[in-house]
């Protein structure tokens, strides 16, 4: 089977999230978690999405991780590919959008020359976009809601630190050529518009465009105008209309349709790592709903606090929901991390529960629940998973996915921090349940 669309996702639960929104689509899609051996997996699904680590690495870490991963989709023979990154656009000046984009640009353009009988042009848009999450994109600044993304609380990011709201400015410093907007008057014009405008400003020679979009109907404009690209980048919200896009092309059958069996039978359990304020919320929540379990940085260095934890949870009745925790308050994030160093604060929790997933799915447990991006990393490498079956959204970018481990089918749901209402943790078991 040849991919329609590869996508490569900047992170974890990033890739996730597009996977969930393609899944909506009904057409199966796989999720890898790096990028597959070279030999060892043929494509079982239209949508394939490769899951890197690279949104703030260094930029040739983040360039050679991106060419791997194109590398494995051109081997499949992939239709089109998209570079998918955060809807707050997360990257510095020295960030690694542009530098990725126009490497993939440039060995997609040099590798594959013709491509569906229309013009050929050495070009892609930038669209974050992501008007469901508040997401929006007005004469090329980004909003957050109703915020400036450098008024937003993404000024404060530990990582990524959002200062300037103007995407052409931002881009600018990371491209080697020329950044053009193509602002909301054209989109709103229309597909047929949108590509004369994106052919001619290609015909001046500009590469990178990024497109204002505030809506999903400004989307939808916008993936049937940029129809003649290669290489599409952008939030997970832009790839919500390229399934009906290859539909109207007959690239997809009908018949390929997301089996959606029964979860497996086995007990629940949910693993936070986030402590995001939306997590703390969820898990505050759900605590008198489920047998819980507080995990503490220095205890867990300290005291030993692991040991007990196994003990406890051997001691767990089957039907019992299980909530194991190291979400907590930023004043207690901040004594652990004094205490223990930032990096050993977060990478004792991450090892703890990788430990406690891996005893939960030898004691019978299928349904598992993890919150957190570098979490979710952590438990699904523990559970030995390279690739996933994407299934039932939950909330807008965090789908099901069915992994298989030791012959045993089970159930992984992957939530970034602040993804997800209050009540995320009982819904995602009453949509997983309620398959039939
Ligand atoms: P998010 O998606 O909210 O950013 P992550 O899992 O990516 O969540 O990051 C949370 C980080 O905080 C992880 O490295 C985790 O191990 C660490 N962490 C979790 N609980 C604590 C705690 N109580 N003290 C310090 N660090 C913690």
């Amino acid at each position: 089977m040849s991919i329609l669309l590869g996508c490569i996702a900047d992170d974890f639960t990033g890739a996730t999230d597009i996977a969930g929104i393609l899944a909506r689509s009904q057409v199966p899609v796989t999720l890898h978690l790096g990028v597959p051996d070279q030999e060892a997996v043929i494509a079982d699904a239209p949508f394939q999405i490769i899951a890197l680590k690279c949104r703030t690495t260094p930029v040739d870490d983040a360039v050679t991780q991106a060419c791997r991963a194109l590398d494995w989709l051109q081997t499949q023979e992939t239709r089109r590919y998209y570079w998918k990154y955060c809807s707050t656009f997360d990257s510095t000046a020295e960030g690694n959008i542009g530098p990725v984009a126009e490497t993939l640009l440039q060995r997609i353009n040099n590798s594959e020359k013709t491509w569906n009988g229309l013009p050929d042009t050495i070009q892609t848009i930038y669209c974050p976009s992501f008007p469901e999450n508040g997401r929006s994109v007005y004469m090329g600044n980004l909003f957050v809601g109703e915020q400036l993304l450098h008024e937003s609380p993404m000024r404060h990011h530990p990582l990524t630190p959002m200062s300037d709201s103007h995407l052409g400015r931002l881009l600018n410093t990371q491209t080697t050529s020329e950044v053009a907007t193509l602002t909301l008057p054209i989109v709103r014009q229309g597909p047929d518009v949108i590509r004369e405008r994106l052919i001619e400003l290609a015909n001046d020679g500009i590469k990178h465009v990024i497109v204002d979009a505030v809506d999903n109907n400004d989307l939808m404009h916008i993936v049937r105008g940029s129809e003649h690209l290669r290489l599409l980048t952008g939030g997970s919200a832009l790839a919500l209309h390229l399934p009906a896009l290859f539909r109207v092309h007959g690239w997809l059958n009908n018949k390929l349709q997301i089996e959606s069996a029964p979860p497996p039978e086995g007990g629940r359990i949910i693993l936070s790592g986030s402590c995001s304020d939306m997590t703390r919320r969820q898990v505050a929540a759900a605590a008198d709903k489920c047998s819980c379990l507080q995990l503490e940085p220095i205890k867990l260095a300290r005291e030993s606090q692991l040991d007990d934890a196994i003990r406890w949870l051997s001691q767990q009745n089957d039907s019992a929901t299980l909530l194991v925790y190291a979400t907590t308050t930023p004043d207690a994030v901040v004594t652990a991390q004094k205490e223990l160093g930032k990096e050993a604060a977060g990478s004792i929790v991450e090892q703890a529960m990788a430990t406690l997933a891996q005893l939960a799915f030898d004691q019978g447990r299928r349904q598992f629940i993890v919150a957190g991006g570098e979490t979710s990393a952590a438990v699904a490498n523990a559970l030995g998973q390279k690739r996933l079956a994407v299934g039932r959204e939950i909330t807008p970018g965090v789908p099901w996915t069915t992994g298989r481990r030791k012959g045993y089918e089970f159930s992984l749901a992957l939530k970034s921090g602040n993804f997800g209402d209050e009540e995320f943790f009982s819904t995602a078991f009453d949509v997983l349940n309620s398959i039939e």
